[in-house]
């Protein structure tokens, strides 16, 4: 009895097994489709100062399936870094973003940076540097209007090789942040030895400043010890005004989250900014 329930249970598991594997490949396959035939695009979240002015943008990209409707970042950005399509991705998103940041420039509506988050894959590829410079010449985007988001994998090792090319990029005029700073499992000392500009507080800290003593000790240190390095601090997912007030009282200075503004489409975005900044 015990032999047949262990067959049962095998051939469940392995049907399962297969259902998420054809899952996968069909997926695969169709964010390839949706790279080619223009169903990706960009929405655009603006990050804040103290007063409420807009002061950098991030681009995040998102896929409009045909059938499916609306696929998360979440979903599939994983796979693609699993099956190198990021590289593809990346560069259109960097494209697109980069193009976009050139006429809101020209509209006088780019305030700060424009920021595109950066797979590892990316990163640590030869030939990385050349694409990119390539990209941001194309679009005619001062590379000084440009930031890259990065996560903590990349850099926790210090090896020799990112902080080399840390350095072009600062050399180059782009700007660097650590993305979802403080869930690396690192510790944090390992910043003082790279030319980072700034680090973002993942939204996991922010939404329990107010709850959890815990947390509020993460986002103070993170704050105190950037702000003691010269490190700019972004506080991310901010939802509500009392998490903005105690994170302003902390002495964070750049805020981002749906207590703002909500990611936009870019028709959106320009009417938002209008207003934000006050322009006719
Ligand atoms: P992230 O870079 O940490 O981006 C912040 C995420 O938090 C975004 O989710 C944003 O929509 C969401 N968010 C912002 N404010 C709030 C808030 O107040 N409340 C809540 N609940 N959420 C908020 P999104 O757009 O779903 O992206 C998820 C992740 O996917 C990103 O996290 C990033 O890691 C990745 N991603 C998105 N676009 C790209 C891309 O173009 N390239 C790469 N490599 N990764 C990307
Ligand atoms: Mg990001
Ligand atoms: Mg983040
Ligand atoms: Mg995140």
């Amino acid at each position: 009895k015990a032999k047949q329930q262990g067959r049962d249970t095998f051939v469940a598991y392995s049907d399962d097994l297969d259902e998420k594997l054809l899952k996968r490949v069909t997926l695969r396959n169709e964010l390839q489709e949706a790279i080619k035939t223009g169903q990706l695009f960009l929405n655009y979240q603006p990050q804040v100062d103290l007063r409420g002015q807009v002061c950098g943008l991030e681009a995040l990209v998102r896929w409009k399936h045909p059938v499916k409707g609306m696929i998360s970042p979440a979903d599939f950005i994983p796979l693609a870094e699993e099956t190198g399509q990021i590289i593809q991705l990346g560069r259109w998103v960097t494209t697109q973003a980069c193009q976009d940041a050139r006429l809101l420039l020209d509209m006088g509506l780019l305030k700060g940076r424009m920021a595109v988050n950066l797979s590892p894959l990316q990163f640590h590829r030869s030939g990385f540097l050349a694409t990119l410079r390539e990209v941001v010449a194309s679009s005619s985007l001062p590379p000084s209007s440009l930031e890259l988001e990065l996560t903590e994998g990349i850099l926790m090792h210090n090896s020799e090789a990112a902080i080399d090319t840390l350095r072009e990029l600062a050399a180059m005029g782009v700007a660097t942040s650590i993305d979802d700073f403080g869930t690396g499992y690192s510790s944090f000392s390992y910043l003082k030895d790279l030319p980072v500009n700034s680090v973002k507080i993942d939204k996991s800290f922010v939404d329990g400043v107010l709850s959890e003593s815990k947390d509020a000790a993460v986002c103070r240190g993170i704050i105190t010890m950037a702000r003691e390095m010269d490190i700019k601090v972004v506080a991310e997912g901010v939802e509500t005004r009392e998490q903005f007030e105690l994170l302003e009282s902390y002495g964070c200075e750049a805020f981002q989250g749906y207590f703002f503004a909500r990611p936009m489409a870019v028709e959106d975005l320009r009417v938002w900014l209008k207003q934000n900044l006050n322009v006719q």
